[in-house]
């Protein structure tokens, strides 16, 4: 991505997806003004990024903490002011290790929904005051775009039920799978807002939930996903991508 959307939120920024998006965001070559980068505990990585970046503000953030919302969004008021916030990326998520059919539990399936759903719908909502805020600055003629106002909900190709063709993975299929549903009706309801919203999955990541035998690197993955969010419009509004942006089946 050449050059970044002004004002950018992302979570999960400690390690992995999250953290690659961080440092190519902050690498493109007209930067974001104002990069949040949320994580539970600050990596030295993402620490020293900090010191080296005065656009990028560290917070500290449990997505499910959902009464943490208000101040948040509060802190991020006070440095957007009336530019507001131009993209959002939900990319914390989570695989409970208890997924087959004989270890998955009710306490696995709630924590996924939790993490990988019910969240990102909650931290959605709670910044959509800042994404009104960035679609009425762009004015009421401009396309839906990531320049604009965007949801991006990172989701995962196992989501699709057209596509399950090896089972298992209960809580993260059916969470994930859920996450696609709510962003849909977002975007149907975001319809008339200027805001953008949309699942994509970032490929098979050599991260921590990818493991080692993934197929891309976080790198390669990161970059391919950044053409696809730069791309969006229109069309892509309600859609679900593959992070070099090809449609997935529902
Ligand atoms: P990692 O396991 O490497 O990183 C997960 C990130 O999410 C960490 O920063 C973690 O923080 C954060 N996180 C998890 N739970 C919470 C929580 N309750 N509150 C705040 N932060 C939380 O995963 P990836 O980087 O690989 O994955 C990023 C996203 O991409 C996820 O949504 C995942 O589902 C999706 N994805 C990944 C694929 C892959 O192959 N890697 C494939 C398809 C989708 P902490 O360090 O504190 O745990």
């Amino acid at each position: 991505m050449k050059s970044s959307p002004s004002t950018v939120f992302i979570t999960g920024c400690n390690r992995g997806i999250g953290l690659e998006l961080v440092k190519q965001f902050l690498g493109s070559e007209k930067g974001p003004k104002h990069l949040f980068a949320t994580c539970r505990k600050v990596s030295d990585e993402l620490k020293e990024l900090e010191s080296k970046n005065k656009n990028l503000h560290i917070i500290i953030l449990e997505v499910t903490d959902y009464d943490s919302f208000p101040k948040v969004v509060k802190q991020v008021e006070e440095i957007v002011g009336e530019d507001g916030l131009n993209l959002l990326i939900n990319n914390a998520g989570m695989i409970p290790a208890d997924r087959d059919l004989k270890s998955v539990t009710p306490e696995a399936m709630r924590q996924a929904f939790e993490i990988n759903c019910v969240a990102p719908l909650m931290l959605s909502r709670a910044l959509l005051p800042l994404f009104d805020k960035a679609a009425a600055k762009a004015g009421n003629k401009t396309a839906r775009n990531a320049h604009r106002a965007a949801i991006v909900q990172m989701s995962t190709a196992v989501a699709s039920i057209a596509e399950n063709e090896f089972g298992s993975y209960y809580p993260y299929r059916a969470s994930k799978t859920a996450l696609n549903q709510c962003m849909k009706s977002m975007s149907i309801d975001l319809k008339d807002r200027g805001i953008l919203t949309m699942a994509i999955h970032p490929g098979w990541v050599q991260t921590d939930m990818g493991g080692p035998n993934a197929k891309i690197t976080t790198q390669t993955c990161v970059s391919e996903m950044l053409k696809t969010i730069d791309q969006l419009d229109d069309k892509d509004h309600g859609a679900f991508l593959r992070y070099n942006n090809t449609p997935i089946p529902w």
